[in-house]
């Protein structure tokens, strides 16, 4: 990667980006063509994706750069409406930069499928009868879907876990078996469901139960991604802060989104901003990933921080972020949707497993970028600067009134949509 010609990316025109791109290797010469004449998801496409297609919801496609990742560069895509959020991983992937950048670990991606029996008439001969037949079961789901299992993967293992009557809520008792299954390159939603919905009827029969239902579960705590980093001490000082002060506050700020659920929403929603982005944009299934992360932050059964901040025996600040990932490198829309294609050529990720290390990493980047300027001069400073070309074409500014209005407004006090409209409407009486 020739890293000089990313330099200062946002000051460059959209045609100069993507020069740049090209110039550095990040993208091929086919690519650079195609963006230049823009990146559409044909309606034909598009019309057999989804039931009653009537448009495509674009969003605009941009990519942070100065990640590096298990010494690994990446210039990485994301796919975001809120204008600041890929300064912000860019800005605190550079500061990562310093110390060697992101070191991750990816657990084995094991996915989990659930099949749920009721009004099992003798539970413990129920289990006894899923432990004797362990074997049959888990042929059963591999013959359902074989060529996973050519591949390597498929079903492992079964775990029984009753689900006992809740009084308070009124619920009955529940037999629910997990199926583990190595979906292997894939999310491999399709390829579980396939799997649970053929040993229910055999559940059944061994367990003189009733299936309720059988499919994935989200809640995927046996694919964990997690990414850890260093901030030398030195580089974070900012304004009126040294860097010791800047390091314990994030360190505080942490704390607090460790212990009050009020903060830690909003601090969890600064990550997922980096990792919906780049879910997102590499055609993965954000609804998955979201549901799934956040019932993971309430696993000690309050909603907590995702991430942890401390400080090293050398007083640098060490950040670390583990969440439950189940992307896919391949499957869903990931193999044909062109934006989704571009991604992976962008990324030249080999694996499921490295697209997990980089969504990771630019989720641990987002916190960062967040928590330094929260405790310290304030998230809107940097926020309004880049949300007034927003605020500008929202009043309706097109062309070069946007800058216009844009610079403006920067120059005001109270930064809103009433101020760009009367900025505009003063530029068109000139
Ligand atoms: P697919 O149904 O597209 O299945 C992926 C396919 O990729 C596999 O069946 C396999 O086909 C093929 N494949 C090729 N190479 C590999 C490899 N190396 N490893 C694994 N598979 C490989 O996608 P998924 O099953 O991953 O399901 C994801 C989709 O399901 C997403 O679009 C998601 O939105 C949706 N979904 C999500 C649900 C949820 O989250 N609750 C529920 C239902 C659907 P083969 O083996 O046949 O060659």
């Amino acid at each position: 990667m020739e890293k000089e010609f990313l330099n200062k990316l946002y000051m460059k025109s959209r045609a100069d980006r993507i020069k740049g791109l090209s110039l550095s290797n990040v993208i091929s010469m086919e690519d650079a063509i195609l963006l230049k004449d823009d990146l559409h998801l044909p309606a034909e496409v598009a019309d057999h994706m989804i039931e009653n297609q009537i448009a495509t919801y674009e969003l605009p496609l941009g990519v942070a750069v100065n990640f590096l990742i298990d010494q690994k560069e990446y210039v990485v895509p994301m796919a975001v409406e809120e204008p600041s959020v890929i300064a912000a991983a860019s800005s605190a992937a550079k500061m990562i930069n310093l110390a060697g950048g992101f070191q991750t670990t990816i657990q084995n991606r094991t996915m989990i499928g659930q099949v749920v029996l009721k009004d099992i008439p003798d539970m413990i001969f129920a289990r006894d009868m899923v432990i004797k037949h362990q074997k049959d079961i888990l042929q059963k789901a591999n013959e359902a879907h074989p060529s996973i299992v050519k591949r390597g993967g498929g079903a492992k293992e079964i775990i029984i876990r009753p689900i006992a009557a809740d009084k308070t809520f009124h619920t009955p008792s529940f037999f629910v078996i997990h199926l583990h299954i190595e979906t292997l390159e894939a999310m491999g939603a399709n390829i579980i469901d396939t799997m649970v919905e053929a040993i229910k009827p055999y559940l059944e029969e061994l367990t003189n139960g009733t299936a309720l239902m059988a499919i994935l579960s989200n809640y995927a705590t046996e694919c964990l991604a997690t990414a850890n980093c260093r901030i030398p001490v030195w580089s974070l000082g900012k304004g009126e802060y040294t860097g010791e002060e800047v390091r314990n506050r994030i360190i505080e700020a942490c704390q607090l989104a460790i212990a009050d659920p009020y903060r830690a929403v909003t601090h969890n929603k600064g990550i997922m901003n980096g990792i919906d982005s780049v879910v997102l944009a590499t055609g993965n299934d954000w609804r998955a990933i979201e549901a799934g992360v956040h019932a993971f932050a309430a696993r000690s059964g309050q909603y907590r921080s995702l991430s942890s901040w401390s400080k090293a025996e050398n007083g640098d600040l060490l950040g670390s972020l583990t969440v439950p990932l189940p992307i896919g490198a391949v499957g869903g829309s990931i193999n044909f949707h062109p934006a989704a294609q571009l991604s992976k050529r962008i990324l030249g990720y080999q694996s499921a497993k490295e697209l997990e290390s980089i969504i990771v990493s630019v989720g641990l980047a987002q916190n960062l970028s967040a928590l330094k300027a929260l405790v310290t001069e304030g998230i809107q400073k940097g926020h309004m600067g880049l949300q007034a070309k927003s605020l500008a074409i929202s009043a309706g500014a097109i062309g070069k009134e946007v800058k216009y209005v844009a610079d403006h407004l920067k120059q005001r006090k109270n930064m809103n949509l009433a101020a760009a409209k009367e900025i505009l409407r003063q530029l068109k009486e000139k």
